[in-house]
This record gives structure tokens, C-alpha cells and sequence, in this order.
């Protein structure tokens, strides 16, 4: 069934629903690939598809004077969320759209229009013969959730473009200009399990408001996993317990909405969880109202941790820093430096922590992973770093975005805001590899992106698609 059918563009919703139907989270984007090749063969457009995931469509110029070609980019891949009750396998099924007035959104689960708009403009460029634009160079990037891997392996030598537009922000009206670098980091702590013997009880952290760890954190969403080492921290204080099983969180980038805790005791703790789980809520009633904490008796098998490995998890899981930590000095309301702990879990013999690591200024960054890392030596506990990606940094003179900027003035009869984000964008990745990038970053109004309550703007889609062919035709 075509539920976006009869939408305004027609051919970026219908290239939206189209890749709705493909499974395409991190790691698993051969299929959306697969697609992009198959749509580029059949119209016979010269595409290479990379070791790395990535694929790469050209189109010459049409109705357009200009033999300058611009790269048009965005990623493949989705985050994967979804509701409790929702019960799709992402890996196989689709996503179930839907529209409730301008908005589309995906049922119980995130919609992917982070980035799935760059893909369905993208194709709807590249699918065109009466839009004027200059060549294109169309590169959907694999993995960009997870560490940028894609944009980080792509071998930009088979590119011709010194102008770049990245479709992956989420407000319209604001043109991105600047982002933050990052890095991802798993602290590991060896901790002992022994026999169980005592009634074991599970601690459920839910109802926070979550979001993406990036655009979101300066709303000081509070991060479960955090919230869970914070009550166990106010119960070690009380009484002696033993965990048996700990965990939260599916991505390091998403702010942990959900966690989970087995611990095992002698007495009966209901009581006192619920005094330590009330005086929580209180303190984080502000960000997140609908916060729910809840214990109850559970027949578990498992071993439990020793009385000592669940000291030192419970210490290092307080002492781990969370959030944000610095504002910047230049631009008002942005975050410099911050960091989540998007996911905790137990394994046999482990306790880890993984981290995103986010800096506007390359050097705190480096303040901060070394601060993690010795918080993860006081603690006997290793630690990793991996994916590091660069800061895009502010460029003097572009071209690019004052001919966006001039655009935007002309149809809306306003000044553009141009600012810089928190967020990584592959922006960073792309003008390191090719000297001189003039680049720039906007898209249409998403909400609540990397949660299942992600919406897409129908009308501001229009709009944005819009303003971009508007700046094809003139670039
Ligand atoms: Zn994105």
C-alpha cells in the first residue's frame, strides 16, 4: 500500500516510501546499497559502489550551463529504535509509515528520515530530466551512525566537486556550516561471578525522554544507565547486594532511554528502592517527568557478581562522567564538549561502558578522553578508543554559503541562520580528503530523531526541496 502516495514532492515520498520498505540500520545497509545500484544501472548513470559501503551515483549537468559538478551526500544507514510493544525484526521488515497531519512517521519505531530525506532527494535528483542543475556527484555514505566508517574509508579521488551540500541536518531555515569531532570509547572492567544463593530482585529504569547525544544533550536528558549506577550507589550506601545482571542502551549516540539491573539480596530491598527510586524522580522531574522505576521479585539462575566486582562497578559507573561538560565560549547555546554513555552491558567476566565523545575543539576532546582514561585506571578498568573523526571546522570564505544564504533571503524573505552543531557530520571526514572543500549542511524539520517519536515535516520537505533546486540552478 502506498501510504505517502499523492505527497508534495511526489518523487522524493515516493523514493522515501521505496526505501522505507529496505532494512537499512547500521551494519546493514547491502540492501539499500543493492537499490542505489540497481536504480543507477537502469537509468544508465555511471555509479561505484566501495569496499567500505559506500555508493556513488554521476549525472550530467541538465538545463544548466555549469560544468562544475557539486557533491550531494547523506548516509544510508538508520538508527534502530523502536517502542517496547513494537514488534518488528529490523532486520527483515520494513518500516509502517504513517501521516498524522504534516507529519510522517514510522509505527513503534524510528522513521529513518535521519537520513533517508538525503536518499529520496538524492535518487529524486538523479531519477529527474526537467530539473536544472550542474553535474552531480550523488554519494550516499554507509554507517555514518556508527562511527562514520563509511565517509572515513571513501576514496574521494573519483570525485570532481569542490562544492559540497550534506543533507543530513534537521532544521529548516538553519544552514550548518561547523560540527564537532568525536570518538568512541569502551571502558572494560574484569569483574569475578560466583554462585548465587539469595532472592534476586530486577530494577527496570524506563521512561526517559532519550534523544540524539548530539543535537540533544544540551536539553540535559538524563541517560538511564546513569540513573541505574546512581540508585545502586544510594543502595550500596544502605545495604550489602550482589548484582547479577546489568545492561542499557542500543547505541552509543542515542541517550539511553531504557536500563536494566538483577541485583541480589538477603533483605527485602522493595521497600527501600522505592524511598532511593522517589528521591531520584524528584531530582530529574524537570528533563524527564516520565521517568519509571520499578522493582520486583524475579527467579533467576545466573551467578552474581562477587561482593567486590560489584563494588567497583558500582563505583566506576558513578565516577563515569555523562553529558555535558563544557559550553562553548564563541557560540551561545552551543555545547563544546560532551560525552554519553549510550550503552552498559555485562558479559562473561565484564563489565563494559561505551562511550561518544563529542568536542567542537579537537584539544578538549583530548582533555576529556584523557580524563575518562584515567578515571578507567583508577578503577583497574581498560579502555579503548576508535572511530575518531575531525572537527569540520569554520571556513573564512565560502562561496557555497553565500549563494545559500542569498537563495534562502530570496524565497523566504529572511535571513538564514548559519551556525555549527554538536553533532558529528561527515562533513569533517569529506573536507580532509578533499583540498579546498567548500561546504555546507541543512534539511528539512525532523523531530525527535533516533527515538521511535521521529517525525518528518511534510510541509517543510517541500520547502527545503524546494530552496535546493533553487540553488541547483543557479550553481
Ligand atoms: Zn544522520
Amino acid at each position: 500500500m502506498q501510504i505517502l502516495k499523492g505527497l508534495k514532492p511526489e518523487k522524493v515520498f515516493e523514493y522515501f516510501e521505496a526505501i522505507s520498505a529496505i532494512p537499512r540500520g547500521s551494519g546493514n545497509t547491502e540492501k539499500i546499497r543493492g537499490y542505489c545500484a540497481d536504480f543507477a544501472m537502469q537509468r544508465n548513470l555511471k555509479y561505484i559502489c566501495d569496499d567500505f559501503g559506500n555508493i556513488i551515483i554521476f549525472k550530467d549537468s541538465v538545463k544548466n550551463e555549469s560544468t562544475e559538478p557539486v557533491i550531494i551526500q547523506g548516509h544510508l544507514d538508520m538508527v534502530w529504535e523502536k517502542n517496547d510493544e513494537c514488534n518488528i525484526n529490523f532486520e527483515t521488515d520494513g518500516l509502517e509509515l504513517c501521516v498524522d497531519g504534516d507529519f510522517v512517521s514510522a509505527k513503534g519505531t524510528t522513521l529513518g528520515g535521519d537520513d533517508g530525506i538525503a536518499v529520496a532527494m538524492g535518487l529524486a535528483l538523479l531519477d529527474s530530466d526537467d530539473i536544472s542543475h550542474p553535474p552531480l556527484e550523488i554519494v550516499f555514505t554507509s554507517d555514518e551512525e556508527v562511527g562514520m566508517t563509511g565517509a572515513n574509508g571513501i576514496d574521494c579521488s573519483v570525485l570532481n566537486g569542490k562544492r559540497m551540500i550534506n543533507l543530513d541536518s534537521e532544521a529548516e531555515g538553519t544552514l550548518w556550516v561547523s560540527c564537532a569531532g568525536g570518538v568512541r570509547a569502551d571502558v572494560a572492567l574484569s569483574v569475578e561471578y560466583v554462585e548465587n544463593t539469595k532472592p534476586a530482585y530486577e530494577i527496570i529504569v524506563s521512561g526517559l525522554h532519550g534523544g540524539h547525544s548530539g543535537a540533544e544533550i544540551h536539553n540535559g536528558y538524563r541517560n538511564a544507565n546513569k540513573v541505574i549506577g546512581e540508585l545502586l550507589g544510594k543502595l550500596s550506601e544502605i545495604i550489602s547486594f550482589n548484582i547479577v545482571d546489568i545492561g542499557g542502551g542500543t547505541a552509543d549516540n542515542a541517550i539511553t532511554r531504557y536500563s536494566r539491573c538483577v541485583i541480589a539480596a538477603n533483605e527485602n530491598v522493595e521497600n527501600i528502592i522505592k524511598l532511593i527510586s522517589d528521591e531520584i524522580k524528584v531530582s530529574i522531574k524537570d528533563t524527564d517527568p516520565d521517568t519509571e522505576i520499578t522493582i520486583h521479585k524475579i527467579e533467576s539462575d545466573l551467578n552474581c557478581m562477587s561482593d567486590n566486582s560489584t563494588k567497583s562497578v558500582v563505583s566506576l559507573l558513578n565516577d563515569l562522567p555523562s553529558g555535558v561538560i563544557a559550553m562553548s565560549k564563541e557560540i551561545e547555546g552551543l555545547v563544546e564538549t560532551s560525552l554519553n554513555l549510550g550503552i552498559m552491558k555485562r558479559s562473561e567476566g565484564c563489565f563494559h561502558c561505551s562511550f561518544s565523545v563529542r568536542s567542537g575543539v579537537d584539544s578538549e576532546r583530548e582533555k576529556l578522553t584523557a580524563r575518562l582514561k584515567n578515571t578507567a585506571d583508577n578503577h583497574s578498568a581498560s579502555i579503548m578508543f576508535y572511530s575518531a573523526y575531525p572537527a569540520w571546522e569554520f571556513k573564512k570564505d565560502s562561496v557555497l554559503r553565500d549563494l545559500m544564504a542569498d537563495v534562502y533571503k530570496d524565497i523566504y524573505g529572511k535571513e538564514m541562520t548559519v551556525t555549527a552543531i554538536h553533532a558529528g557530520l561527515e562533513c569533517g571526514l569529506f573536507c580532509g580528503k578533499i583540498k579546498g572543500l567548500d561546504c555546507v549542511s541543512f534539511g528539512p524539520d525532523i523531530f525527535d530523531i533516533h527515538t521511535p517519536c521521529e517525525k518528518l515535516s511534510i510541509s517543510s520537505t517541500r520547502r527545503t526541496w524546494n530552496y535546493l533546486l533553487k540553488v541547483l540552478e543557479k550553481l
